[in-house]
């Protein structure tokens, strides 16, 4: 069903042209550059892939910013192998 979806955009795009459709806003965004997680103890910040993603639905405030979602990503160091958990606090919407 996703296969017929695509060949129709295709042809919409190919009569189109390229660029955004029409009456859709004109996004410009801003480019946030977020610092990579460091080892606590080789301060690496070299790591693996991330595995066992939890997020948790828990309202606080974190440095003085409110967050609505705890979310924690598993990783290794590559340097000198300590596991660590990246834990973020995101105020946005969603489950
Ligand atoms: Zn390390």
């Amino acid at each position: 069903m996703a296969r017929k979806t695509n060949a129709r955009n295709k042809e919409r795009r190919s009569q189109r042209g390229p660029g955004r459709p029409k009456g859709s806003t004109n996004a410009d965004p801003d480019v946030n550059t977020v610092e990579p997680s460091r080892c606590k103890r080789c301060g690496s910040t070299r790591r693996g892939d991330y595995y066992g993603k939890t997020e948790q639905a828990f309202q606080g405030v974190q440095d003085g910013l409110p967050f609505t979602h705890i979310v924690r990503r598993r990783t290794k160091c590559l340097d000198c192998g300590q596991a660590r958990i990246d834990r973020a606090f995101e105020n946005r919407l969603g489950e």
